[in-house]
């Protein structure tokens, strides 16, 4: 699914560099549910945009799905971006003057997908994640835990092969982490693969791989025993 060979990033400070990503070597099989953790500061984010096509790495290898991901063009990368993958963020990243439903219709645009079509697969969607009622809500009338649900219905409605997900539970109590943690599980346990940043033990003790990021080198990489949530 996805194969990346020492992979360097540095971002350009003016007169210096900053080193952020020092060789990253890193596979991920289909079905695969990986927790990405590590301090603030570490190079999650930068790892995770250059996994969903949204920086460029400066040298190494990446491959998603067996195509190398390399000298894009804006729109070949929008086309693996829409194709491929699924966002999900910390803050949501919802659309404010959009409702619900629309918000999750957004990406089945780009799919080119005639109106009706993209609002009954965004209902199909929204039902998924339990919010079929919910529809015509506007996000300032959704709970976090909801708004997050939102998110991640609109990140599924385009069936990505791969949900990439930055501290998607960072902004939730831990209640309302716990329930979208149990429908990340659910997803994955239905064959979808899923890498999750956080910075949160418990959170990467839910995935079923914990790879730790540290100054910009993977210390560790091991599968562990789920912790389901019931
Ligand atoms: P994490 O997600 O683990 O907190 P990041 O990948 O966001 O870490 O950042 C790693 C380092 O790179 C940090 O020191 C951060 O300040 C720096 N950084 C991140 N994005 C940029 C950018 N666009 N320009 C310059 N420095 C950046
Ligand atoms: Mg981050």
């Amino acid at each position: 699914m996805l194969n990346i060979k020492d992979l360097h990033k540095s971002y350009d400070m003016g007169e210096s560099s900053l080193h952020v990503l020092k060789g990253i070597n890193l596979k991920v099989e289909k079905g695969e549910m990986v927790a990405i953790m590590g301090s603030s500061g570490s190079g999650k984010s930068t790892l995770l945009n250059i996994i969903g096509i949204l920086d460029e790495l400066d040298e190494g290898q990446y491959f998603l799905d067996g195509i190398e991901i390399k000298d894009l063009t804006e729109k070949k990368s929008a086309n693996y971006r829409n194709k491929f993958l699924g966002f999900v963020f910390q803050s949501f990243n919802l659309i404010n003057f959009k409702n619900a439903l629309e918000n999750v219709a957004l990406p089945l645009y780009y799919q080119g997908l005639n109106r009706k079509d993209r609002l009954d697969k965004a209902l199909f969607h929204l039902e998924k994640v339990g919010l079929a009622n919910w529809a015509s809500h506007m996000p300032n009338e959704l709970s976090g835990g909801q708004k997050q649900r939102v998110a991640i219905a609109r990140a599924l409605a385009a069936e990505p092969k791969l949900l990439l997900a930055d501290e998607p539970t960072g902004a939730l109590d831990s209640n309302t982490s716990k329930e979208i943690m149990k429908f990340l599980q659910q997803l994955n346990d239905e064959g979808k693969t899923i890498l999750i940043v956080t910075h949160e033990h418990d959170i990467s003790l839910m995935c079923k791989r914990i790879v730790k990021l540290k100054d910009g080198i993977i210390t560790e990489d091991k599968k562990i025993k789920q912790h389901k949530i019931k």
